[in-house]
């Protein structure tokens, strides 16, 4: 199916691999990503005719241009059905008018509440289907801030010939982030606290994954934003959101909470693929390195700070890699400044670069007593409860100077996966559904480790055999 596209590495010096291969692999072996080596299109009859489809139907288009003969059309037809019946809206990634010319696209009515189960879904279904043909057994390894992790187990719990191991940041994730996890009972599922950061548990990944013999013999797979499976899949509700918006000729910003970059990268690969969104705005709370790049050139890593809306509390933003091979298709350069901020925990980009970047994005940065303040107004104004991520989003879409004639909102968790900061803004649990109240009665299932890539290793071994 598809033209069969080859994916090729940022960093230019690994095997060149079609689909199926790149839904197992994380990093490439040189250190880089996995990107398509040309950006399959859509035509705009395309494109319109997606006003007529239902969101599974457009998500079969989107993301048939992207497999290889691996999958039939019917296969995905089956893949795509099964991953979304787990969502409790039929719409699947509902677009929610709340003013004149402000949308959310409410990308959380999966199984743990947040825009993750999106991709996560699909990706243990298809990878079932790779795994039954050839009988082989994968391990999965990730880090997560509070949400990957949740929909990754989700995804993943019922596939047989499948562990899953998932690190996260020891007591820094939400009470209810921990649940969606933890409460998970499944013999192929281990969580594992780490005492450390969330870039501490993504570097104990890194270095893991970094040691190709190691991932060989136990059959390591990632599945962090980092797997091109993930983007693809979320190009999928731009696509959705633009089919169900009367935006003719109007200007379209979309506004995305952004910490690995992965989702908003999405946003950007469906402008690649024709989809007509004007700018895409990268939302950063206190956390802003992103934002100081856009605006200064200059990457630099400072110390992760803890806010309210953790998701998005990270430095070191993965995805980025692909912005900057795909602004520079150059893969020396990609080397040298990732060798740089290795080195030196920053570098700088050009004028020109920063250029290309404004030409589709803009960021603004967004303090907690903002995101207080929003998630209040809009109970206020609208009566529509939010989440802290997505309060991000929403306030650094109105500090853009620059005029849209629509502006959509991601909204990337469901409130009541941060009600500890939202219940205190609104003073009431009201929005909370009961799924989440009996899931807080059940007991945890973690192990706690040191910050040790020895000691994981260790425990991924014993495991594993
Ligand atoms: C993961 C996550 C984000 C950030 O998405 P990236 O793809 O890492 O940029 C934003 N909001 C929520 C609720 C998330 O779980």
């Amino acid at each position: 199916m598809g033209k069969s596209i080859n994916y090729i590495s940022t960093r230019g010096d690994s095997d060149t691999l079609k689909f199926n291969d790149v839904i197992f692999e994380g990093l490439a072996a040189d250190g880089g990503l996995y990107v398509p080596e040309k950006w399959p299109t859509l035509s705009d009859e395309q494109i319109n005719s997606f006003e007529e489809k239902s969101y599974n139907e457009i998500a079969h288009d989107v993301i048939s241009v992207f497999l290889d003969d691996s999958i039939s059309s019917q296969d995905l037809t089956n893949i795509i059905n099964h991953s979304y019946s787990t969502f409790t809206n039929p719409e699947i990634t509902p677009l929610r008018k709340f003013d004149q010319n402000n949308y959310l696209l409410e990308l959380f009515h999966g199984p743990t509440f947040a825009f993750k189960d999106v991709a996560m879904q699909f990706i243990g279904n298809i990878m079932n289907l790779y795994l039954s043909r050839k009988q082989r057994q994968i391990n999965i390894l990730g880090a997560t801030s509070g949400d990957t992790g949740a929909a990754a187990i989700e995804g993943f719990k019922n596939i047989d010939n499948s562990n899953i191991f998932i690190l996260h940041p020891y007591n820094k994730i939400s009470e209810v982030q921990k649940k969606f996890m933890t409460t998970v009972k499944s013999e192929n599922v281990y969580n594992i606290a780490i005492k450390g950061t969330f870039d501490d548990c993504q570097s104990i990944i890194k270095t893991i994954f970094s040691d190709i013999r190691f991932k060989k013999d136990n059959n390591l797979t990632a599945i962090n934003s980092i797997n091109w499976a993930r983007i693809m899949c979320q190009t999928v509700y731009y696509f959705y959101a633009m089919s169900r918006l009367d935006s003719g000729n109007k200007s379209v910003m979309f506004s995305v909470p952004t910490g690995n970059f992965g989702d908003i990268l999405a946003g950007y690969i469906s402008m690649k693929m024709g989809l007509k969104i004007s700018k895409l705005n990268i939302a950063t709370n206190e956390n802003d390195i992103l934002t100081r790049t856009l605006n200064t050139g200059i990457h630099d890593l400072r110390d992760v700070k803890t806010t309210s809306s953790p998701s998005i509390d990270i430095q070191i933003s993965s995805n980025f890699e692909r912005l900057l091979f795909d602004i520079t298709d150059d893969t020396e350069l990609v080397r040298e400044l990732m060798s740089k901020l290795n080195s030196n925990r920053q570098y700088e980009l050009s004028k020109e670069i920063v250029r290309k970047m404004q030409d589709v994005f803009t960021s603004h940065s967004v303090s907690q007593d903002e995101v207080k303040e929003i998630i209040y107004n809009y109970y206020r104004d609208y009566n529509v409860v939010i989440d802290p991520h997505t309060a991000v989003g929403i306030k650094s879409a109105q500090k853009c100077e620059e005029e849209f004639d629509i502006k959509v909102f991601l909204a990337t968790a469901h409130p009541a996966k941060f009600n500890d900061t939202v219940s205190e803004i609104i003073g009431n649990n009201d929005y909370i559904p009961l799924k989440v109240k009996s899931m807080m009665e059940l007991d945890d299932y973690y192990v706690i480790l040191e910050n040790d890539v020895m000691m994981i290793k260790k425990f991924l071994e014993d495991k594993i055999k």
